[in-house]
Protein backbone atom coordinates (compact mmCIF):
# COMPACT_ATOMS: atom_id res chain seq x y z
CA UNK A 1 0.00 0.00 0.00
CA UNK A 2 2.95 2.25 -0.19
CA UNK A 3 1.81 4.30 -2.79
CA UNK A 4 -1.59 5.49 -0.97
CA UNK A 5 0.93 6.43 1.92
CA UNK A 6 -0.74 10.29 2.20
CA UNK A 7 1.86 13.50 2.02
CA UNK A 8 0.45 16.51 3.45
CA UNK A 9 1.40 19.63 5.15
CA UNK A 10 -0.16 22.65 6.99
CA UNK A 11 0.34 26.09 5.19
CA UNK A 12 0.41 29.64 6.32
CA UNK A 13 -0.62 32.32 4.02
CA UNK A 14 0.08 35.42 5.35
CA UNK A 15 2.44 37.37 3.40
CA UNK A 16 3.12 34.77 1.06
CA UNK A 17 2.87 34.48 -2.81
CA UNK A 18 0.61 31.53 -3.57
CA UNK A 19 2.27 30.97 -6.76
CA UNK A 20 5.49 30.65 -5.81
CA UNK A 21 4.56 28.93 -2.52
CA UNK A 22 2.70 26.08 -4.56
CA UNK A 23 5.16 25.26 -6.89
CA UNK A 24 8.00 25.12 -3.88
CA UNK A 25 5.55 22.19 -2.05
CA UNK A 26 4.90 20.57 -5.17
CA UNK A 27 8.60 20.19 -5.22
CA UNK A 28 9.16 18.82 -1.83
CA UNK A 29 6.98 16.19 -3.11
CA UNK A 30 3.91 16.57 -0.94
CA UNK A 31 0.92 15.68 -2.55
CA UNK A 32 -2.27 17.44 -0.27
CA UNK A 33 -2.06 20.78 1.82
CA UNK A 34 -3.88 22.25 4.36
CA UNK A 35 -3.97 26.05 3.55
CA UNK A 36 -5.02 28.31 6.99
CA UNK A 37 -8.15 29.74 5.91
CA UNK A 38 -9.10 30.57 9.16
CA UNK A 39 -6.38 31.43 11.29
CA UNK A 40 -6.28 32.46 15.02
CA UNK A 41 -7.59 35.71 14.94
CA UNK A 42 -10.30 34.98 11.87
CA UNK A 43 -10.94 34.00 8.75
CA UNK A 44 -8.02 34.92 5.89
CA UNK A 45 -11.00 35.75 3.33
CA UNK A 46 -13.88 38.45 3.81
CA UNK A 47 -16.24 36.36 5.38
CA UNK A 48 -19.99 37.04 6.52
CA UNK A 49 -19.99 34.67 9.41
CA UNK A 50 -16.90 35.81 11.28
CA UNK A 51 -15.14 39.26 11.51
CA UNK A 52 -12.06 38.57 9.14
CA UNK A 53 -8.89 38.29 10.95
CA UNK A 54 -7.38 42.24 11.34
CA UNK A 55 -4.35 41.67 9.41
CA UNK A 56 -6.04 40.38 6.30
CA UNK A 57 -7.80 43.71 5.92
CA UNK A 58 -10.76 42.52 3.05
CA UNK A 59 -8.17 41.04 1.25
CA UNK A 60 -9.41 37.52 0.16
CA UNK A 61 -5.70 35.53 1.02
CA UNK A 62 -7.17 31.76 0.24
CA UNK A 63 -8.58 31.61 -3.47
CA UNK A 64 -5.02 32.12 -5.19
CA UNK A 65 -3.68 29.77 -2.99
CA UNK A 66 -6.61 27.07 -3.44
CA UNK A 67 -6.94 27.76 -7.20
CA UNK A 68 -2.93 27.19 -7.44
CA UNK A 69 -2.95 24.10 -5.52
CA UNK A 70 -5.69 22.37 -7.40
CA UNK A 71 -3.72 23.39 -11.16
CA UNK A 72 -0.95 21.92 -9.83
CA UNK A 73 -2.80 18.59 -8.93
CA UNK A 74 -2.50 19.31 -4.66
CA UNK A 75 -5.73 17.59 -2.77
CA UNK A 76 -6.92 20.77 -0.12
CA UNK A 77 -8.25 20.44 3.09
CA UNK A 78 -8.84 23.75 4.48
CA UNK A 79 -7.34 24.29 7.37
CA UNK A 80 -10.21 25.51 10.28
CA UNK A 81 -8.70 27.44 13.65
CA UNK A 82 -12.33 26.67 15.31
CA UNK A 83 -12.87 27.63 18.71
CA UNK A 84 -9.88 29.45 19.77
CA UNK A 85 -10.67 33.56 18.43
CA UNK A 86 -9.17 36.58 19.34
CA UNK A 87 -10.72 38.99 17.51
CA UNK A 88 -12.00 42.26 19.53
CA UNK A 89 -14.82 43.07 17.05
CA UNK A 90 -16.80 39.45 17.81
CA UNK A 91 -15.47 39.78 21.66
CA UNK A 92 -16.97 42.73 22.45
CA UNK A 93 -20.26 41.81 19.98
CA UNK A 94 -19.98 38.19 21.54
CA UNK A 95 -18.48 37.93 25.04
CA UNK A 96 -21.17 35.18 26.69
CA UNK A 97 -19.92 33.01 23.92
CA UNK A 98 -16.63 32.87 25.11
CA UNK A 99 -15.09 30.51 28.22
CA UNK A 100 -15.40 31.04 31.64
CA UNK A 101 -12.64 29.12 34.28
CA UNK A 102 -13.63 28.31 37.62
CA UNK A 103 -12.99 30.99 39.16
CA UNK A 104 -15.79 32.63 37.16
CA UNK A 105 -13.25 35.03 35.19
CA UNK A 106 -13.73 35.33 31.46
CA UNK A 107 -11.15 34.73 28.92
CA UNK A 108 -11.42 37.62 27.16
CA UNK A 109 -10.71 39.49 30.84
CA UNK A 110 -7.57 37.06 31.36
CA UNK A 111 -6.69 35.22 29.08
CA UNK A 112 -4.95 31.67 30.31
CA UNK A 113 -1.09 31.29 29.32
CA UNK A 114 -0.83 33.86 26.48
CA UNK A 115 -2.82 36.33 25.33
CA UNK A 116 -4.88 35.26 22.26
CA UNK A 117 -5.99 32.39 24.54
CA UNK A 118 -9.49 33.92 23.79
CA UNK A 119 -12.42 30.61 23.20
CA UNK A 120 -15.65 30.22 22.09
CA UNK A 121 -17.68 27.55 24.32
CA UNK A 122 -18.57 24.43 23.04
CA UNK A 123 -21.46 23.73 24.87
CA UNK A 124 -23.29 26.96 23.38
CA UNK A 125 -26.02 25.89 20.21
CA UNK A 126 -25.00 29.53 19.09
CA UNK A 127 -21.25 28.61 19.03
CA UNK A 128 -22.14 25.16 17.14
CA UNK A 129 -23.90 27.29 14.24
CA UNK A 130 -21.84 29.78 13.92
CA UNK A 131 -18.89 27.17 13.45
CA UNK A 132 -21.16 25.06 10.99
CA UNK A 133 -21.81 28.39 8.98
CA UNK A 134 -17.88 28.80 8.80
CA UNK A 135 -17.30 25.11 7.33
CA UNK A 136 -20.10 25.56 5.24
CA UNK A 137 -19.29 29.11 4.01
CA UNK A 138 -15.73 27.73 2.96
CA UNK A 139 -16.40 24.87 0.85
CA UNK A 140 -18.71 27.45 -1.19
CA UNK A 141 -16.39 29.83 -1.52
CA UNK A 142 -13.76 27.42 -2.61
CA UNK A 143 -12.95 24.28 -4.53
CA UNK A 144 -11.73 21.81 -1.58
CA UNK A 145 -11.47 18.53 -1.08
CA UNK A 146 -11.60 18.51 2.27
CA UNK A 147 -12.27 20.74 5.52
CA UNK A 148 -10.14 20.43 8.77
CA UNK A 149 -11.12 21.37 12.10
CA UNK A 150 -8.23 22.93 14.26
CA UNK A 151 -8.23 24.32 17.88
CA UNK A 152 -11.22 22.15 18.41
CA UNK A 153 -11.35 22.15 22.56
CA UNK A 154 -11.10 23.86 25.73
CA UNK A 155 -8.05 25.90 26.85
CA UNK A 156 -5.28 23.51 28.20
CA UNK A 157 -6.07 22.30 31.90
CA UNK A 158 -2.87 20.48 31.46
CA UNK A 159 -0.24 21.59 29.31
CA UNK A 160 2.23 19.44 27.57
CA UNK A 161 5.38 18.82 29.98
CA UNK A 162 7.60 21.33 28.27
CA UNK A 163 6.00 24.41 28.16
CA UNK A 164 4.49 24.18 32.43
CA UNK A 165 8.47 25.90 32.82
CA UNK A 166 7.28 28.86 30.41
CA UNK A 167 3.95 30.02 31.95
CA UNK A 168 4.32 31.64 35.92
CA UNK A 169 1.58 29.67 38.16
CA UNK A 170 1.66 26.29 36.21
CA UNK A 171 2.35 23.54 38.53
CA UNK A 172 4.61 21.18 36.99
CA UNK A 173 3.03 17.62 37.93
CA UNK A 174 -0.71 16.78 36.44
CA UNK A 175 -2.09 18.80 38.77
CA UNK A 176 -5.36 21.14 37.66
CA UNK A 177 -5.95 24.83 39.15
CA UNK A 178 -9.15 26.81 38.65
CA UNK A 179 -6.77 29.40 36.92
CA UNK A 180 -6.50 26.92 34.46
CA UNK A 181 -9.58 24.89 34.37
CA UNK A 182 -12.37 25.91 31.83
CA UNK A 183 -15.66 26.29 31.29
CA UNK A 184 -18.00 27.50 34.03
CA UNK A 185 -19.72 29.59 32.05
CA UNK A 186 -23.37 29.75 32.89
CA UNK A 187 -24.58 27.45 29.97
CA UNK A 188 -21.97 24.79 31.12
CA UNK A 189 -23.11 25.48 34.51
CA UNK A 190 -26.72 25.27 34.16
CA UNK A 191 -26.88 22.25 31.86
CA UNK A 192 -24.49 20.27 34.03
CA UNK A 193 -26.75 20.61 36.90
CA UNK A 194 -29.91 19.75 35.51
CA UNK A 195 -28.22 16.54 34.17
CA UNK A 196 -26.29 15.70 37.32
CA UNK A 197 -27.81 17.70 39.97
CA UNK A 198 -24.62 19.61 41.34
CA UNK A 199 -23.23 23.05 40.58
CA UNK A 200 -19.82 21.90 38.58
CA UNK A 201 -17.93 24.74 40.83
CA UNK A 202 -18.44 22.23 43.93
CA UNK A 203 -17.40 19.59 42.92
CA UNK A 204 -13.93 19.05 44.48
CA UNK A 205 -10.90 18.02 42.63
CA UNK A 206 -9.71 14.55 42.00
CA UNK A 207 -13.20 13.04 43.19
CA UNK A 208 -15.64 10.82 40.90
CA UNK A 209 -17.84 13.07 40.07
CA UNK A 210 -14.57 15.44 38.51
CA UNK A 211 -13.72 12.54 36.86
CA UNK A 212 -17.47 12.85 35.08
CA UNK A 213 -17.24 16.56 34.82
CA UNK A 214 -14.13 15.48 32.49
CA UNK A 215 -15.94 13.58 30.53
CA UNK A 216 -19.32 16.29 30.06
CA UNK A 217 -16.50 18.71 29.19
CA UNK A 218 -15.34 16.35 26.11
CA UNK A 219 -19.01 15.50 25.07
CA UNK A 220 -19.34 19.16 24.46
CA UNK A 221 -16.58 19.22 22.44
CA UNK A 222 -17.72 15.99 20.79
CA UNK A 223 -21.32 17.01 19.91
CA UNK A 224 -19.81 20.00 18.35
CA UNK A 225 -17.62 18.34 16.25
CA UNK A 226 -20.46 15.84 14.89
CA UNK A 227 -23.08 18.91 14.77
CA UNK A 228 -20.71 20.35 12.26
CA UNK A 229 -19.81 17.17 10.68
CA UNK A 230 -22.63 16.29 9.61
CA UNK A 231 -24.35 19.37 8.10
CA UNK A 232 -21.24 19.34 6.15
CA UNK A 233 -21.84 15.79 5.00
CA UNK A 234 -25.66 16.58 4.17
CA UNK A 235 -24.42 19.49 1.97
CA UNK A 236 -21.35 18.32 0.78
CA UNK A 237 -21.20 14.18 0.77
CA UNK A 238 -17.50 13.87 -0.37
CA UNK A 239 -15.79 16.13 1.15
CA UNK A 240 -13.53 14.63 3.82
CA UNK A 241 -13.69 15.90 7.17
CA UNK A 242 -10.60 15.71 9.52
CA UNK A 243 -9.11 17.05 12.55
CA UNK A 244 -6.06 18.10 14.36
CA UNK A 245 -5.88 16.38 17.33
CA UNK A 246 -3.76 16.50 20.33
CA UNK A 247 -2.05 12.69 21.15
CA UNK A 248 -3.86 9.67 21.83
CA UNK A 249 -2.39 9.49 25.79
CA UNK A 250 -3.17 13.29 26.59
CA UNK A 251 -6.01 13.90 24.46
CA UNK A 252 -8.97 14.23 26.75
CA UNK A 253 -6.93 14.68 30.16
CA UNK A 254 -5.24 17.73 28.81
CA UNK A 255 -7.70 19.54 26.31
CA UNK A 256 -10.96 17.53 26.64
CA UNK A 257 -10.43 15.77 23.49
CA UNK A 258 -12.47 12.15 23.21
CA UNK A 259 -11.52 12.37 19.20
CA UNK A 260 -11.68 8.58 19.02
CA UNK A 261 -15.46 9.03 19.37
CA UNK A 262 -15.58 11.96 16.68
CA UNK A 263 -16.65 9.58 13.75
CA UNK A 264 -14.66 12.18 11.27
CA UNK A 265 -12.93 10.70 8.15
CA UNK A 266 -9.13 11.34 9.63
CA UNK A 267 -7.89 12.41 12.47
CA UNK A 268 -3.96 14.31 12.62
CA UNK A 269 -2.64 13.70 15.66
CA UNK A 270 0.34 16.55 16.65
CA UNK A 271 3.21 14.17 17.60
CA UNK A 272 5.37 17.18 18.27
CA UNK A 273 7.85 14.96 20.67
CA UNK A 274 9.76 18.12 21.86
CA UNK A 275 6.53 19.45 23.86
CA UNK A 276 6.29 16.06 25.88
CA UNK A 277 9.88 15.88 26.61
CA UNK A 278 9.98 12.81 24.50
CA UNK A 279 12.38 11.65 21.64
CA UNK A 280 11.22 10.75 18.14
CA UNK A 281 10.96 6.97 19.06
CA UNK A 282 7.70 8.35 21.26
CA UNK A 283 6.33 9.51 17.78
CA UNK A 284 6.30 5.75 16.96
CA UNK A 285 4.51 4.76 20.27
CA UNK A 286 1.87 7.08 19.42
CA UNK A 287 0.99 6.88 16.45
CA UNK A 288 1.18 2.60 16.58
CA UNK A 289 -1.52 2.86 19.59
CA UNK A 290 -3.90 4.72 17.74
CA UNK A 291 -3.38 3.66 14.07
CA UNK A 292 -3.67 0.00 15.99
CA UNK A 293 -7.05 0.95 17.41
CA UNK A 294 -7.98 0.95 13.97
CA UNK A 295 -8.13 4.93 13.57
CA UNK A 296 -7.54 6.61 10.66
CA UNK A 297 -5.23 8.78 11.44
CA UNK A 298 -2.18 11.31 9.47
CA UNK A 299 0.84 11.23 11.82
CA UNK A 300 1.45 14.62 12.19
CA UNK A 301 5.41 15.87 12.63
CA UNK A 302 6.39 19.09 13.96
CA UNK A 303 9.79 19.69 11.22
CA UNK A 304 11.06 22.35 13.69
CA UNK A 305 11.88 19.58 15.92
CA UNK A 306 13.99 17.77 13.84
CA UNK A 307 17.94 17.85 14.30
CA UNK A 308 19.31 16.08 11.69
CA UNK A 309 17.93 14.03 8.53
CA UNK A 310 17.97 10.85 9.97
CA UNK A 311 15.06 12.37 12.81
CA UNK A 312 12.93 13.49 10.24
CA UNK A 313 13.87 10.14 7.90
CA UNK A 314 12.65 8.15 11.35
CA UNK A 315 9.79 10.08 12.06
CA UNK A 316 8.07 9.76 8.68
CA UNK A 317 9.22 6.04 8.73
CA UNK A 318 7.52 5.45 12.36
CA UNK A 319 4.09 6.99 10.80
CA UNK A 320 4.30 4.42 7.36
CA UNK A 321 5.87 1.67 9.68
CA UNK A 322 2.61 2.29 12.52
CA UNK A 323 -0.27 1.48 9.87
CA UNK A 324 -1.27 5.35 9.60
CA UNK A 325 -2.68 6.36 6.20
CA UNK A 326 0.13 9.17 5.88
CA UNK A 327 2.26 11.72 7.22
CA UNK A 328 1.30 15.23 7.78
CA UNK A 329 4.05 18.11 8.51
CA UNK A 330 4.10 21.00 10.45
CA UNK A 331 3.91 23.88 8.56
CA UNK A 332 5.13 25.29 5.57
CA UNK A 333 7.23 27.69 5.19
CA UNK A 334 9.74 25.17 6.72
CA UNK A 335 11.25 27.66 9.30
CA UNK A 336 15.24 26.14 9.36
CA UNK A 337 16.69 26.61 5.41
CA UNK A 338 18.34 22.53 5.81
CA UNK A 339 15.01 21.09 6.76
CA UNK A 340 13.33 21.53 3.12
CA UNK A 341 16.14 19.31 2.36
CA UNK A 342 15.33 17.27 5.05
CA UNK A 343 11.78 16.82 4.30
CA UNK A 344 12.33 16.45 0.56
CA UNK A 345 14.52 13.86 0.84
CA UNK A 346 12.69 12.14 3.52
CA UNK A 347 9.33 12.11 1.21
CA UNK A 348 10.55 10.48 -1.78
CA UNK A 349 12.05 7.65 0.54
CA UNK A 350 8.28 6.58 1.78
ZN1 LIG B 1 -19.18 27.11 28.83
Amino acid sequence: MRGSFRKACWVHLQGRDARSDVERIARLGFEEVLPNVVAVGGPLYPSRVRPQHPQAGGRDLVGEFVKEAKRRGLRVHAWIVSLCYPNPAFESSHRDWYVVNRLGVSCVDEPPYVPHYKWLCPSRPEVRDNLTDLFLEVADRYEVDGLHFDYIRLPDALLPKALRRKYPGVPLEDVAKPEFDYCYCKVCREKFAEEEGVDPVEIPYGSDLYEKWIAWRARQVTETVKHVASRVKRAYPGLEVSAAVFPLSVALRYVFQDWPSWGLDLYHPMLYHEFYEKSVEWISEEAKASAGRGLPVSVGVLADFMKSYSEMEQAFRYALESGARGVTVFAYPLPRPELEEWVAKALAGI
